[in-house]
């Protein structure tokens, strides 16, 4: 039942989680997602749940339950691409929360530069421009991280307090910076996710439209991801992915396609 979304380019969820993850809805198992992606004409489904620090995330438990998905996965005969890979989060300026252990299953890797909402993960709360930079500061972490493939909703993740909107912060940015990080992945071969935090909040991060124009023009690759947590958020994501597509003219060229590492 896979196949191209009517714009020509196949339909895609390079970030998706399962009840692996702690905010994971009860509902999405594994087997519920597949099944709701093969009934939604899905091409690929990638899986990236959540890694936190060590004592939050365990980790044996967590590769292990990894290697069930891809054993599941392995033995079907799904008609849909499956991936199963991880959603690892920036710490602070240079630190990543890493495992090696589940990096080893992991088919591929996204790095999120702004959870703030962690209690581990450290924050500003100072101007714009400080939370600009401290933006910045992780996302170039996340981009020198070697197993990074894609950059988890640049700009758009959760904001250290509530007046931070997004548009707020990249418009404080550094663009001279942000023009060194883009060369940055671009020789990383990172590519830069457009998912519901930005595509969904118009109204506070439409502005973030300017970054990934200048990223394509730039010759980069986007990776689509639904970011869905739940069924509902999912058949949102498959609703809504020819906008996303139209409005970028996106093609199978300029978009980012995994390709198993093991
Ligand atoms: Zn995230
Ligand atoms: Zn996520």
């Amino acid at each position: 039942m896979s196949g191209p979304a009517p714009t020509g380019v196949p339909l895609v969820s390079l970030h998706t989680h399962t009840n692996l993850s702690l905010c994971g809805w009860p509902e999405m198992t594994f087997e519920v997602a597949v099944a709701a992606g093969v009934e939604q004409g899905y091409h690929t489904l990638a899986f990236c749940d959540h890694i936190h620090v060590a004592c939050v995330t365990d980790r044996p438990a967590h590769a292990e339950r990894l290697r069930q998905y891809r054993g599941d996965r392995d033995r079907s005969t799904w008609p849909v691409q499956v991936l199963v890979g991880g959603e690892f989060e920036v710490q602070a300026p240079g630190r990543m929360v890493e495992s090696d252990e589940i990096l080893e299953v992991c088919e591929y890797v996204v790095a999120a530069p702004n959870h703030y909402q962690l209690d581990w993960v450290e924050t500003s709360y100072g101007s714009f421009g400080e939370v600009a930079a401290r933006e910045l500061d992780h996302i170039e972490t996340a981009l020198r991280w070697p197993p990074t493939d894609i950059l988890a909703h640049p700009f758009a993740g959760t904001v250290p307090a509530p007046e931070h909107l997004p548009d707020g912060v990249w418009q404080a940015a550094d663009k001279g910076r942000v023009s060194a990080l883009l060369d940055l992945a671009l020789e990383r071969g990172v590519a830069l996710e457009i998912q519901p935090k930005f595509w969904y909040r118009q109204e506070r991060a439409g502005h973030l439209a300017e970054l990934f124009e200048w990223w394509l023009d730039m010759g980069g690759q986007v990776a689509l991801g639904s970011d869905a947590h739940s069924l509902e958020h999912l058949g949102r994501w498959t609703a809504h992915y020819c906008e996303v597509v139209k409005r970028f003219d996106l093609t199978v060229d300029n978009l980012w396609w995994p390709t198993a590492k093991t």
